[in-house]
């Protein structure tokens, strides 16, 4: 079992942990590119969006609703937040497990890239 995403769901590695429930986990980045920087992820291995098959299209709706409440929580909901799904080696995904990043807290540039 490689992915470190896997390894912190099942409590393998550490990771401040600040949602569960029985489809998706939020936890902190370790390498936070904001001052809130959190990681939405579904406990099913899915490797990226572009290998998600169509009948788990609802799970991205959930990560939202998830990334929703938790800006709620971390004060960030009226100033704004950015959501951000990197896919892929050419869309700057890293680890090969689907998730969401919420980041927050600073005024976020217009454009990425
Ligand atoms: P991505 O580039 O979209 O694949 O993002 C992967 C994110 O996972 C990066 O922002 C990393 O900082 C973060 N990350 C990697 N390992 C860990 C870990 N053990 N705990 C929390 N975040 C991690």
């Amino acid at each position: 079992m490689s992915c470190v995403f896997c390894q912190i769901i099942s409590g393998e590695i550490p990771g401040e942990m600040l949602h569960q429930d029985d489809e998706i986990v939020a936890f902190r980045d370790v390498n936070p590119q904001a001052p809130i920087h959190i990681l939405i992820v579904p406990r099913k291995h899915v490797a990226s969006l572009s290998e998600l098959k169509d009948k788990d299209l609802p799970i991205l709706g959930k990560m939202a609703g998830v990334a929703r409440q938790l800006a709620e929580v971390e004060g960030i909901s009226e100033r704004g937040y950015r959501l951000v799904i990197n896919c892929g080696p050419e869309g700057g995904q890293v680890v090969p497990h689907l998730h969401m990043h919420l980041l927050g807290g600073r005024r976020l540039s217009s454009r990425g890239g």
